[in-house]
């Protein structure tokens, strides 16, 4: 699509402005490959800044890491029966090499639990080497029929946890650890609110004992998992013999737990905060938080503008903000702003021979409203404005969701808002699969998790809103990506 024109607006087609977004800040672009993705600069700046901010987190607490190979042998993922139920569907596999048939095929990691628990099973032999922290920062692959950029990709990035622990209460201690350390990330960076909880049983990780998610509503009402965290019990300790002599001398397989996130935030990011104009990057993940654009009509003017744009641009560097100074000739200020509009960048300086002399300059918010700042002390106005500016994302995300969240539904106020505007149903469970079940045939809505506690209602629901039976937890269904 040309560059000038209009975007479809969101209430029209929000899947057909989603890609437009995406397309027009030169976030990705569809590969050769049908179901794979590129993800140009612009994107993978972003990624990049997710990546700095999470492996800060994750060695803040105590975690290391390492990389484990591509290619696992198709074998390891039948060790561990509900694993290779939930994945063989999706793998990829290598049947053949340097012109030869493989003696045993190879699949391309759709995950790591598998490869790493057979090298743990080597590594660990007393509870002096435990806890084991991993992570790695790698691709993964796993066939999607349906894929659509960053949300499902056949091949995707993602960090992967994999933490193995001598006790049952240190592992789910840690799934809860990371659980926090998530929610953190995406409302501190990302500025998205997220519920956190359990998943039901037909909704959790293959392998997993328990699955603990994060969800959060995009502008179009539907849920997005943007994280999980596995408590792993014994599962795949006890598939690959991970054993190890216990401090009292006696012989236990360890405890453990896997957690990732991947380049799908970048999706989520953009679904939650973007608008019909473009991109609208929250600041602590954008590659640029702030563009400065010279505003000149003769080359005089041109010369002193840019100049003072530049010495401006060296105190905003110096205090640490990511700034850019366009200084593009020949291209009219509108079409600049335009530009960066689209591109999702927060705050625009623009500095014209008036500001100059007033010893001013003008700030623009990326989601609207405009005023003259004094140059000096720009850095910090621009610093305070830059924090005002992610607590306004995430104020209005938080106030949208909950604006389209119904609690405490019965069966026809729950079928009617999910057929109807949809979003966030909170309503009693009775705890039977065949009744999740029946609801996601009729509706599509799934139950996306059992709150925990903080997000529940302030009165627990007596009844499954669907059954009527006696409720056993309450749960919030949506129709989800
Ligand atoms: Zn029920």
């Amino acid at each position: 699509m040309s560059d000038d024109k209009a975007l479809t607006p969101r209430s029209e087609d929000f899947s057909a402005w989603y890609n437009e977004v995406i397309m027009r800040a030169r976030l990705a672009d569809y590969s050769p490959v049908r179901g794979c993705m590129v993800i140009r600069p612009e994107g993978y700046a972003i990624w990049e800044q997710m990546q700095q901010a999470l492996d800060g987190m994750f060695k803040d607490t105590g975690h290391e890491n390492a990389y484990f190979p591509l290619f696992i042998p198709q074998s390891f993922l039948a060790l561990e029966a509900d694993h290779v139920e939930g994945f063989a569907p999706q793998t990829a596999v290598v049947t053949s090499a340097g012109g030869k048939e493989l003696e045993e095929p190879l699949v391309v990691r759709p995950t790591s639990e598998t490869i790493i628990y057979a090298m743990l099973a080597k590594w660990v032999q007393s509870w002096r080497d435990l806890p084991v922290l991993l992570n790695q920062w790698v691709n993964v692959v796993r066939w999607e029929m349906r894929t659509r950029l960053f949300l499902r990709t056949t091949e995707f990035l993602w960090q992967e946890g994999h933490t193995a622990h001598a006790t049952q209460g240190e592992a789910e201690a840690e799934a809860r650890l990371i659980l926090g350390l998530y929610r953190r990330f995406m409302e501190e960076w990302m500025a998205m609110p997220v519920l956190t909880g359990a998943k039901t049983d037909s909704e959790r990780f293959a392998g997993a004992v328990r699955t603990y998610a994060l969800e959060a509503l995009m502008q179009d009402n539907r849920a997005l998992q943007a994280g999980t965290s596995h408590y792993l019990g014994q599962n795949f300790a006890k598939a690959f013999g991970v054993s190890f002599q216990t401090a009292e001398g006696g012989l236990d397989h360890v405890w453990s737990t896997s957690w990732g996130v991947s380049t799908r935030l970048i999706g989520g990011l953009i679904m939650t905060h973007s608008d019909d104009a473009g991109l609208v990057c929250p600041p602590r993940l954008a590659r640029y938080q702030v563009v400065i654009v010279p505003i000149y009509r003769s080359d005089e003017q041109r010369s002193s503008v840019v100049e003072a744009g530049q010495h401006l641009r060296q105190e905003l560097a110096d205090a640490g903000i990511r700034v850019h100074l366009d200084d593009r000739d020949g291209m009219k200020p509108g079409a600049k702003y335009y530009e960066w509009e689209t591109r999702g960048v927060p705050l625009r300086l623009e500095l014209g021979p008036r500001d100059l002399e007033a010893g001013t300059v003008v700030m623009a918010r990326r989601t609207g409203g405009k005023e003259p700042i004094p140059m000096a002390g720009a850095a910090a106005a621009v610093q305070a404005a830059l924090e005002g500016f992610h607590r306004q994302l995430f104020e209005a995300a938080r106030a949208r969701r909950e604006a389209n969240s119904l609690r405490g539904a019965d069966r026809a106020a729950f079928l009617e808002f999910i057929e109807g505007p949809g979003g966030f149903v909170y309503g009693g469970w009775c705890g039977s699969s065949a009744c999740e079940a029946e609801i996601k045939t009729e509706t599509k809505a799934t139950i996306r998790v059992l709150p925990d506690e903080e997000f529940r209602s302030p009165t627990p629901p007596t009844t499954c809103l669907w059954c009527a039976s006696p409720s056993v937890a309450e749960a919030v269904w949506a129709k989800a990506y």
